[in-house]
């Protein structure tokens, strides 16, 4: 939920071939459009034709790189990455790009996503025990087949890979970008007045003054040097599965998914929500930041007035980074502070987007009360999340989510508000104005569109909640 407790990042990738341009600095922008889908490190690879630099470093981008290590970094081409650590742990040694040479040739790869193969692949690579990331492993096996090039490697690699992927990768010359069959990441393609770019989302192509030239598609690998943009199919899409917490809380409301704007999809979740779970209210408010588009809907459906009710302290590092859950329990009080005066007697509908842990969401309900608010009423725009994440997204268990034993009552209790809603999924999906373009939506529903690994399937048909 919120900015607060979540494991909630993916991560940020950017690609760029623009002969002529300041690359580095492009893909710094790029980053810095993308620090909300990963924090703990960042790095970028770039190329002159001849030799491929690369720079990665733990922190944030506006950390990690400074104007002297940019200057060092000039090219024609390159790729960037912010992480959020989904497999393997937070090491320098794990930061992206990752990178591979054989002394003449090299390649730098990075990853948004999961691989629900990895043991199989990690062994194939040779590196188990070794390789601690998909993307090492993926980098490891695209270099032992780069004999006859990078774009042939791909075509071998890519289809031998099972579970969510997007990359953006490069040789010397090449920047190429794929996505899984199922196209469970987002990627998009820029076009520049000088080349084209890759990106997570399109607010990189924008900061960027890139134009949208349209989406990876799913099973798809597209190619951009010299000879221009190319696309090579490297595998069937069997159906489209965007992850669907894209659109609830992943993306930048200003950035498009499926040609729509999230804000307004968001609003529209609100609005819905607003019809589905109305309350008797004075105020409504958004956890910020990602719950204002949706308070807003709530609010123009409801009637009742919009306004902030609770302050984010951005200079405060984000509470996900903090290992322990009493330690998240801690910082997420520095982080979110309520307005009393804003407050104080009302009746409050707290808007947020998800709920995961619920601690966060319980803190928040107790410093409103603390704050002198007469009740408080939560309204979600989403249901309840109830089954792990395997493609990317940090919630592989069941135990860490509050809704997967409880029913909506008992979340209400635990969490401490006066009335508790979710959006159902129909609402949700509906408000994407994407119900045609299919949705990965197995965190609420269960059904996982990629089967899972037998030990994790085994797992979670084991801990099947007996409510739907
Ligand atoms: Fe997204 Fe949930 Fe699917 Fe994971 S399981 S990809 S979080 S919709």
């Amino acid at each position: 939920m919120g900015e607060g407790e979540s494991p909630r990042e993916a991560c940020g990738l950017f690609g760029v071939w623009a002969p002529g341009e300041d690359i580095s600095r492009l893909t710094y922008f790029g980053l810095f459009a993308l620090q909300h889908r990963g924090q703990e490190s960042a790095g970028m690879a770039v190329s002159d034709g001849r030799n491929i630099l690369v720079f990665r470093e733990l922190g944030l981008v506006s950390q990690v790189f400074d104007e002297a290590t940019l200057s060092t970094l000039q090219g024609d081409l390159g790729i960037g990455h912010n992480r959020y650590s989904t497999t393997g742990s937070t090491t320098w040694e794990n930061a992206q790009p990752a990178f591979k040479t054989d002394g003449t040739r090299g390649l730098a790869l990075g990853h948004n996503g999961n691989l629900v193969n990895t043991a199989e692949l990690a062994e194939e690579a040779g590196r188990r025990g070794g390789a601690t990331t998909d993307s090492d492993i993926v980098a490891t096996m695209l270099a032992a087949h780069i004999e006859d090039g990078l774009e042939e490697a791909a075509m071998a690699v890519l289809p031998r890979l099972a579970g969510a992927f997007s990359f953006v990768f490069m040789d010397e010359r090449t920047v190429f970008a794929a996505r899984d069959p199922h196209g469970l990441r987002p990627l998009a393609i820029g076009r520049l007045p000088g080349g084209f770019c890759f990106a997570s989302e399109t607010c990189a192509l924008d900061i960027v003054g890139a134009t949208f030239l349209r989406e990876v598609e799913p099973g798809e690998m597209v190619m951009v040097d010299d000879r221009g943009l190319r696309s090579a199919r490297f595998a069937e899409s069997p159906r489209k599965a965007l992850c669907l917490l894209e659109f609830v809380y992943l993306a930048r409301p200003d950035s498009r998914l499926y040609g729509r704007t999230v804000h307004e999809a968001r609003r529209e979740m609100g609005r819905r929500l607003a019809r589905e779970a109305p309350t008797d209210a004075d105020l409504v408010i958004p956890v910020p930041d990602t719950g204002h588009s949706a308070a807003q809907g709530y609010a123009e459906v409801s009637g009742i007035p919009y306004g902030e009710g609770l302050m984010k302290n951005r200079y405060v590092g984000r509470t996900f980074i903090q290992p322990t859950q009493s330690l998240r329990e801690r910082g997420v009080k520095l982080k979110l502070n309520p307005i009393p005066d804003a407050v104080r007697g009302k009746r409050v509908v707290v808007v947020d987007d998800s709920i995961i842990r619920g601690t966060t969401t319980r803190q928040i309900i107790q410093t409103l009360r603390e704050a002198g608010a007469a009740s408080v009423h939560m309204r979600v725009t989403s249901p309840p999340i109830r089954w792990p994440c395997f493609y990317g997204i940090d919630m592989s268990t069941r135990q860490e989510l509050v809704a997967s034993d409880l029913s909506v009552e008992e979340v209400r209790t635990f969490i401490g508000a006066d009335s508790l809603a979710y959006l159902s999924l129909d609402a949700l999906v509906e408000a994407t104005e994407s119900p045609g373009e299919g949705f990965c939506r197995a965190c609420f529903d269960g059904l996982y569109p990629i089967p899972i690994p037998e030990q994790a399937g085994k797992f979670v048909l084991e801990q099947r909640p007996g409510r739907s």
